[in-house]
């Protein structure tokens, strides 16, 4: 067998470039991470030669019986570490899995309440571009404009008046703990089902850094490629049998056909390692660079929505610095800093323009940050912003090519995948 470098030289070269980039640049996307090799090795098995319609021990397909090793071990994990009874581990992707709890629980035309995209929800809770937009009466909430926290009356007044048949909480830009029994309660009075999205912060629940969404939440989903450092997809979890039967015939034979089986055994890998004491550490060292990074970016005089973060994520408000999100996002990278432009609640500008950057810890916390690393990140990100708003994006290569030079520097001492 020939080697990727000589079968197909062009994806070998891309994926240099992009291990390259990844050990170069500090990656501060909040949803991103970095596996372990054990993690990758169990993706690029040959498990992913292998059909597997239908769930362990009840399959469509022979020769499961090693798959099925694999499967019920992530399935053990993953209720371990949610404190869960069932766990469905075959969603492909954080979408799918929102996507199978609805088809789960909804029937097309029924009313969901979500977050809206403008102050932190998620595409899939009833976005209007988005299936759940569309195939949904989506009525959405946000967050309050005197301090850009979810406003829980604004829920319930929603909820009264238009009685969804289920409630969506989480999101992708909500830096801030969800009183989850607060919108349980909210559920509770209007007969709503309480989906809890954890997407994000799953991680944290899972080291015991974040309040869990149990035993609130009549469902829960997640990926599992975010604070869980596992490979990319999605997982569903619940405590109620009845739902967890739905849901498994949801997602197959409802939206998905064979499982992702090589998928299946990484995210194995990934819960085995979140289980691990290390997790715990890694996850409270998460926790503490979120607060050195934005405590020293506000030293620096840029504004956090909230004021902080109770999470791995925040969003900088760059409107102090007169400068916007998509300028400073590519500034940012140039500088060898990676970051997305984030829209923050009641945003001016346009969704491809935007007033933040979103900034998460994570990544660089796996390659071995702590809270020094992040108070300096924060040092360079001012000095970029800085010099954006002195010189126009169009004269600031200087002063970006000086904190590429230190960010490699930096990135050379914290060496990834070596
Ligand atoms: N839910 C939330 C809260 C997310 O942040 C995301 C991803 O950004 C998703 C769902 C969707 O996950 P995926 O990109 O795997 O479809």
């Amino acid at each position: 067998e020939q080697p990727l470098e000589t079968r197909d030289p062009e994806i070998f070269n891309a994926i240099q470039g992009e291990l390259g980039r990844q050990r170069e640049e500090i990656e501060l996307i909040a949803s991103e991470n970095m596996t372990s090799a054990a993690v990758m090795e169990a993706q690029g098995s040959v498990m992913t030669n292998k059909y597997a319609e239908g769930y362990p021990g009840r399959r469509y397909y022979g020769g499961c019986q090693y798959v099925d090793v694999a499967e019920n071990l992530a399935i053990d994990r993953a209720k371990q570490l949610f404190g869960c009874d069932f766990a469905n581990v075959q969603p492909n992707s954080g979408s799918q899995a929102n996507q199978g709890v609805f088809q789960a629980l909804l029937k097309p035309g029924d009313t969901i309440l979500g977050m809206n995209l403008a102050s932190g929800g998620h595409l899939t809770h009833g976005a209007a571009p988005n299936q759940s937009g569309k195939w949904f009466n989506a009525v959405q909430y946000g967050v309050r404009k005197q301090d850009n926290l979810i406003d829980y009356d604004e829920v319930q007044a929603l909820a009264s008046a238009h009685q969804p048949k289920m409630i969506i909480a989480g999101g992708s830009a909500i830096p801030r703990v969800i009183d989850f029994a607060k919108m349980r309660e909210i559920a509770d009075s209007v007969g709503a089902y309480l989906h809890v999205d954890m997407a994000h912060f799953a991680g944290l629940v899972a080291a015991g850094e974040h309040p869990s969404p149990f035993p609130h939440a009549h469902v829960a989903t997640t990926t599992t490629h975010k604070t869980l450092r596992g490979p990319r997809g999605g997982m569903i979890v619940t405590n109620d049998e009845i739902i967890a039967k739905k849901v498994n015939s949801a997602i197959f034979p409802g939206i998905q056909g064979g499982p992702l089986m090589h998928v299946i055994a990484a995210k194995a890998v990934a819960f085995g390692e979140a289980l691990q004491p290390e997790f715990k550490s890694y996850m409270k060292a998460v926790r503490a660079n979120a607060d050195a990074l934005a405590d020293q970016l506000i030293k620096g005089g840029l504004d956090i929505v909230t004021g902080g973060t109770d999470t791995h994520v925040m969003l900088v408000d760059l409107r102090p610095k007169g400068v916007t999100g998509n300028i400073t996002d590519a500034a940012l990278g140039r500088a060898h800093i990676t970051t997305n432009k984030n829209g923050i609640p009641f945003d001016p500008e346009k969704p491809t323009v935007t007033s933040g950057i979103r900034l998460g810890t994570p990544a660089a916390t796996t390659r071995g940050f702590g809270e020094g690393e992040f108070r300096q990140i924060a040092d360079w990100i001012v000095q970029v912003v800085d010099g954006l708003a002195a010189n126009g994006p169009d004269r600031n290569g200087e002063v970006e090519k000086k904190v590429a030079r230190e960010v490699v520097a930096l990135c050379k001492k914290f060496p990834i995948y070596a």
